[in-house]
C-alpha cells in the first residue's frame, strides 16, 4: 500500500483526508482510543470552525466520516511492532497483521502522566483516575482532589465542581502553569480550594481512597504534613508520547517526542512521518495537529511522486 496512518486522532484523521484526496488510499489503525485524547475532554471549545463548542465524540466523528468519504479504511487494532529497515515499512498490530507500506503517518498521541507514587496504582480504579470527564461522575456529592496545575487540570477541577460539594487543588508551584481564563475559572469557583507548593506524598484509606497526605513546601524549612480527606484523587499532570514501539527506528528527544526536521513533520527515516502529539512537546493542540497531519500527508505524496 502507499501510505499507512497510524492513530485516529486529529492528526491521523487530517492526514486521511489529504491523503485519500491525494489518491494515496490510506489505511488508518485507529489504535487504543478512538478519536485520540480529545475525547476525554467534556467540551472542545477552541478548534476554529465551532463557534457554539463541540461535543469531542462528535468532532471525531466528523474528521472521520470526513476522511471515509475520500475512501480511508479503517482498522481497529493496536500496532505493536513495527521494521522501518526495510522498503515498504512493515507495521504489525496486536492481531498478528502485517502491513506493509511505502509512507507510513504516526499519529499516535501521548497519554495521561501518573505520579508513580504505589499507592496511586494500590487505587487505581478504586478512587485514583486520570480523566475527569470519564470518572467524575461516580463522584457526585463527594469531595476530590486534582493534582496539576496547568490548563488540563484547571479545566477539570472546575468540571468536577459541577458534580463534586468540593474539589481541591494540589499545585506543586506557588502559580499556576495554566492560561489566564482557566486560572480565572478555577479562582472564581467557591467550590474549589487551590493547595499551592503542595506535594502528594500517599493515599489512604481502607479498600478505596479516603485521604491523601500532603507536604507543604516540600524541602522548606516551613515544611508542614497535611493531610486531605477525599473520596477521589484525579491525576491532571501532563503526558507521556506514545513512542516506544518506533524507538529502535526513530530519533527522539529525551522526553520521548518524535524528533522532526524543523517546521515539517519529516523524521530521520524517509517516508516515515510523525504528526501530532507524538511529536509536539510545546502546542499539544488539536488544530496543530491537525495542521500537522495535513502537512504529513502533502509529504507522503511528494515523497511518493518522488521515488
Ligand atoms: P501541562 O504540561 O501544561 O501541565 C502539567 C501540570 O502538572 C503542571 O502544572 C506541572 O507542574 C504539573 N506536574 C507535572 N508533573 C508533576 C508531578 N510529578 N507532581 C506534581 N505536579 C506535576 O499539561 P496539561 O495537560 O495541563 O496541558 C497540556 C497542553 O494542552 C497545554 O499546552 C495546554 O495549554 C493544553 N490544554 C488546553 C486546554 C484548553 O485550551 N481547553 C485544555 C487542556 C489542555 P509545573 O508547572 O510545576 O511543571
Amino acid at each position: 500500500m502507499k501510505c499507512l496512518i497510524i492513530g485516529s486522532g486529529p492528526a491521523g484523521y487530517t492526514a486521511a483526508i489529504y491523503a485519500s484526496r491525494a489518491n494515496l488510499a490510506p489505511v488508518l489503525i485507529e489504535g487504543p482510543q478512538l478519536g485520540g485524547q480529545l475525547t476525554i475532554t467534556t467540551e472542545v471549545e477552541n478548534f476554529p470552525g465551532y463557534p457554539d463548542g463541540v461535543e469531542p465524540f462528535q468532532m471525531m466523528d466528523d474528521l472521520r466520516r470526513q476522511a471515509e468519504r475520500f475512501g480511508t479504511q479503517f482498522v481497529s487494532a493496536i500496532v505493536d511492532e513495527v521494521d522501518f529497515s526495510c522498503n515498504p515499512k512493515k507495521v504489525w498490530t496486536d492481531d498478528g497483521t502485517l502491513y506493509e507500506a511505502e509512507t507510513v503517518i504516526i499519529a499516535t498521541g501521548a497519554s495521561a502522566k501518573w505520579l508513580g507514587l504505589p499507592s496511586e496504582k494500590e487505587y487505581r480504579g478504586r478512587g485514583v483516575s486520570a480523566c475527569a470527564t470519564c470518572d467524575g461522575f461516580f463522584y457526585r456529592g463527594k469531595t476530590v482532589a486534582v493534582v496539576g496545575g496547568g490548563d488540563t487540570a484547571c479545566e477539570e477541577a472546575t468540571y468536577l465542581a459541577n458534580l463534586c460539594k468540593k474539589v481541591y487543588m494540589i499545585v506543586r508551584k506557588p502559580y499556576f502553569r495554566a492560561s489566564d481564563i482557566m486560572q480565572q475559572r478555577v479562582f472564581n469557583n467557591p467550590k474549589i480550594e487551590v493547595l499551592f507548593e503542595h506535594n502528594t506524598v500517599r493515599l489512604t484509606g481502607d479498600q478505596k481512597v479516603e485521604g491523601a497526605d500532603l507536604v507543604y513546601k516540600k524541602g522548606l524549612p516551613e515544611q508542614e504534613e497535611r493531610h486531605i480527606a477525599i473520596d477521589g484523587f484525579f491525576l491532571a499532570i501532563g503526558h507521556q508520547p506514545n513512542t516506544k514501539i518506533f524507538a529502535e527506528y526513530l530519533d527522539l528527544d529525551v522526553e520521548g517526542y518524535i524528533k522532526v526536521d524543523g517546521d515539517s513533520p519529516r523524521t530521520n527515516i524517509p517516508g516515515v512521518y510523525a504528526a501530532g502529539d507524538c511529536a509536539d512537546p510545546h502546542y499539544r493542540q488539536a488544530v496543530v495537529a491537525a495542521a500537522a497531519g495535513c502537512k504529513a500527508a502533502i509529504e507522503a505524496d511528494r515523497y511518493l511522486n518522488g521515488h
